[in-house]
């Protein structure tokens, strides 16, 4: 696997990989991988010739107070995991090589999606992420690009993004991966202590449960919300930033549910604030 922390490398290496034909898969991410993050690289080996992997942590989707300087790190493992998954090149540039100083120009979509769910607590999130991921698309001009169901309302946004600017880019949806016990991986698990860990279990509980009133028949999104925000409230170091049920493609508030209803929770375990989610789907 070829490591590279400049855009110009990453330029020369697309470029001769596309004189060859190949097609290019990208995978953003903020590093400290886990197999959440490797089952978004199997998929892009699966569907592409070349797997580019962005390993940054961004810091202009970092609002004031939040994690950017405790947010883990560790490069060389990330490079062990990737290998062994088979990505071909992974970029892992300084912040400056990404943000000139005088930086000043970003993207944002002004509807109300980046206001819902998350952007409530995080104002300027969403802005951030799409402009590192349009970055992202300028440097590494993939066929397609994959993002995992943890982030939801990142992947939205994402597609939104895509069909707005007509970059022309295949966005791949990938479903999330989970503990053994069910809590969903993540890079900020490791801020949880021993007792914390085991009360996050409280999200993936709620989230059974709603999935399961709604396969049952359920139609009512505020029925299920209700459940779930009670057996969360049942777990002392749990509080509730939001669960919510809105419209996968529009971030709408949805009443009934149905195909693309998407029930969303954020729920803070002691200081650390840990997202899970279900995408309701007829038939499934
Ligand atoms: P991050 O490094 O947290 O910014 O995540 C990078 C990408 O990996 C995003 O598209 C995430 O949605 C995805 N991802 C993170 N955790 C998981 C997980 N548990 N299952 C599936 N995808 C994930």
């Amino acid at each position: 696997m070829i490591a590279v922390t400049t855009i110009e490398e990453v330029r020369q290496y697309v470029a001769s990989w596309k004189k060859q034909g190949y097609t290019i898969g990208l995978v953003p991410t903020m590093g400290y991988l886990h197999e959440g993050h490797a089952s978004l690289v199997d998929k892009a080996v699966e569907m592409c010739d070349k797997v580019v992997v962005s390993d940054f942590v961004n810091p202009t989707q970092f609002g004031p107070g939040e994690d950017l300087e405790t947010y883990p790190r560790d490069f060389e493992m990330d490079c062990k995991l990737l290998e062994e998954h088979g990505a071909d090149l992974v970029f892992h540039p300084e912040v400056d090589e990404m943000y000139l100083e005088d930086a000043a120009t970003y993207v944002e979509i002004l509807n109300d999606m980046p206001k819902q769910l998350c952007g409530k607590t995080r104002p300027i999130h969403f802005r951030g992420v799409c402009t590192v991921v349009s970055k992202l698309f300028n440097i590494v001009t993939p066929d397609k690009a994959f993002f995992g169901m943890k982030d939801a309302q990142q992947l939205s946004i994402i597609c939104k993004m895509v069909r707005d600017m007509s970059y022309g880019i295949e966005i791949v949806g990938c479903p999330i991966i989970r503990e053994d016990d069910g809590l969903a991986k993540s890079s900020r698990n490791t801020y949880l202590s021993p007792e914390e860990r085991k009360a996050a279990l409280v999200l993936s509980k709620a989230v059974k449960l709603g999935e399961g009133m709604a396969r049952n028949g359920e139609k009512s999104c505020e029925n299920i919300l209700k459940a779930q925000v009670q057996l969360i409230e049942k777990e002392p170091l749990a509080k509730i930033d939001y669960v919510s049920a809105v419209d996968f493609n529009t971030l709408k508030q949805s009443q009934s549910v149905e195909e693309g209803t998407l029930f969303a929770m954020a729920v803070y375990i002691g200081k650390t604030r840990l997202i899970d989610n279900f995408l309701y789907k007829e038939g499934e």
